[in-house]
């Protein structure tokens, strides 16, 4: 997020200084880390939680066109990027990956259809394919079907538009840029305090995690980028939109495979439907991912629980959250969602074999010793006040900034970095205001579309998706 919102305003107004602060000893070694996360370049194209049945049988569309018209912003940014040489060769941080639905059971299998009916011939969707023949799924990812009874109804849908994204790599492109273009970067420096002074400014105060003394720096602008710990650094600002935000961690586990016999045999993200009680990111997924050049298969995630904000985090974060404030809203939350703590406490409880089990409902004939596993990130979902709940428990992404727009954090965690341009020019029109006439020139030339929605022009959509596909090298 940082380092989307830092090259966004290098290219708006280069000569503004600006000062990255990094605890660790590298850029994205947390939540944006290849490992940490499943790289799914998030559009709705195959991922079920955005397109929920409604009680009268019909499938609520809006939540994935949502998504969808959010990632190509993204990728529209990226193209910009990659066509003025800002951003190296595409296939260094996104590569093409179908994108596919796979479901069991009579019910799944009619949501599934309903799904695709209802999605097919949206513009944003075009080249959905649907099938309920084990044959041409076998097709699309031969290991989803062997072992499999006959008698077992399943239904897939494909799109070879989807990609896999390594948002560490990206984010270290990004950082590079700012840095050649006059950005200073700080490694190993842990922000420990953000204070406003009486001349206006903010006063970030910074401790070295290696020898040297601590020292202070002094802002206009202020972006709390922390990931996890960003409701911490709000917290710490003493602005009051951020009164009543707790977080809920999850942690999570993926399963990973390098054997390249099987590698070889699957090419797909492949998503499936969320067990009863469990959050929507954790929908497990068979997933092709492409790193540093070389690919592997990951399941996951197992969601459980952690009480840390980052994975580099205290076992403390959770509690040093709590403020009277927002322990109506985190008590109400929690005791609204014991669905979900059940869920959580339930994965945690269970056996290898059992999570094994649950890769098996994918991959019918996949073996313990192909696998093994690796701790995904820490996600940090959003708590907030509800005037009729006390308390509720949020999914999404929520930025918060103060009145004035000199300090804004991000709260939550998906869709998340598919998102990141979107959401930082959320975040740009929310914070420089008055700066959005001048700027909205070069606005433009970053994002075509910006002010415009996708779904509402089918030719503007289709002009849009055709370029950026042929600069990022990806299907339309
Ligand atoms: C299991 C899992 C699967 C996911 N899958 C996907 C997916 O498929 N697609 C997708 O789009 N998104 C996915 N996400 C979400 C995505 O990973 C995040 O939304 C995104 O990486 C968040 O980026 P960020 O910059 O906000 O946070 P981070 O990448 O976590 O970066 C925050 C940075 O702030 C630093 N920091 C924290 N505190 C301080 C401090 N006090 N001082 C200095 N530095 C500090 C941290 O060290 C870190 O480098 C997934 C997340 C998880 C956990």
């Amino acid at each position: 997020m940082s380092a989307t919102l830092g090259t966004m305003l290098k290219q708006l107004q280069p000569d503004w200084s600006i000062q990255v602060l990094e605890k660790l000893g590298d850029a994205a070694e947390e939540s944006s880390n290849p490992w940490n996360n499943a790289g799914t370049g998030h559009s709705a194209l195959c991922e079920l939680n955005y397109t929920p049945q409604k009680p009268d049988g019909s499938i609520e569309i809006s939540g994935a066109v949502k998504v969808n018209e959010q990632f190509q912003v993204s990728r529209q940014f990226w193209s910009h990027l990659v066509e003025n040489g800002d951003l190296p060769e595409p296939s260094s941080f996104i590569n093409p990956t179908p994108h596919m639905s796979f479901v069991w059971g009579e019910g799944n299998v009619e949501y599934l259809r309903k799904r695709f009916d209802a999605l097919k011939d949206h513009p944003l969707f075009e080249g959905l394919e649907y099938s309920e023949d084990a044959s041409v799924i076998r097709g699309w990812a031969p290991v989803l079907i062997p072992g499999r009874a006959k008698s077992q109804p399943i239904a897939a849908t494909r799109i070879a538009a989807g990609t896999d994204v390594n948002f560490g790599a990206l984010a270290g492109s990004l950082m590079k840029y700012m840095e050649d273009n006059g950005a200073q970067i700080t490694y190993d420096a842990r922000v420990t305090n953000i204070k406003r002074q009486k001349d206006g400014l903010w006063r970030i105060s910074c401790r070295r995690e290696i020898g040297l003394a601590p020292f202070d720096i002094y802002a206009r602008f202020v972006f709390v980028g922390a990931g996890g710990n960003a409701l911490n650094l709000l917290q710490k600002s003493g602005i009051p939109e951020i009164r009543g935000y707790g977080g809920f961690p999850v942690s999570g586990e993926f399963l990973r495979s390098d054997n390249p016999e099987l590698v070889a045999r699957h090419q797909a993200k492949v998503y499936g439907m969320a067990a009863v009680g469990a959050p929507p990111m954790s929908v497990p997924h068979l997933d092709t991912r492409v790193i540093d050049g070389s690919t592997s298969l990951m399941f996951g995630p197992y969601a459980g629980f952690s009480p840390k904000f980052l994975k580099s985090g205290s076992v403390f974060d959770l509690f040093k959250s709590i403020r009277p404030h927002n322990l109506v809203p985190m008590i109400a939350a929690g005791t609204g969602n014991l669905s979900l703590v059940k869920y959580l406490v339930g994965q945690l409880a269970a056996k290898k074999s059992t999570k094994f089990a649950e890769l098996q409902q994918f991959f019918p004939k996949g073996e313990e010793k192909d696998w093994y596993r690796i701790t995904a990130g820490q996600r940090v979902q959003v708590i907030k006040k509800d005037a009729k709940k006390g308390g509720v428990l949020q999914f999404g992404t929520e930025v918060v900034a103060a009145a004035d727009g000199s300090i804004a954090g991000l709260l939550g965690a998906s869709p998340g970095a598919s998102t990141a341009a979107p959401i930082m020019l959320g975040l740009i029109e929310t914070c420089f205001p008055d700066r959005i006439e001048a700027w909205r020139p070069k606005l433009i030339a970053m994002v075509p579309s910006f002010g415009k929605k996708l779904s509402d022009d089918p030719a503007l959509a289709d002009s849009i998706m055709t370029r950026t596909a042929q600069i990022l090298r990806i299907p339309r």
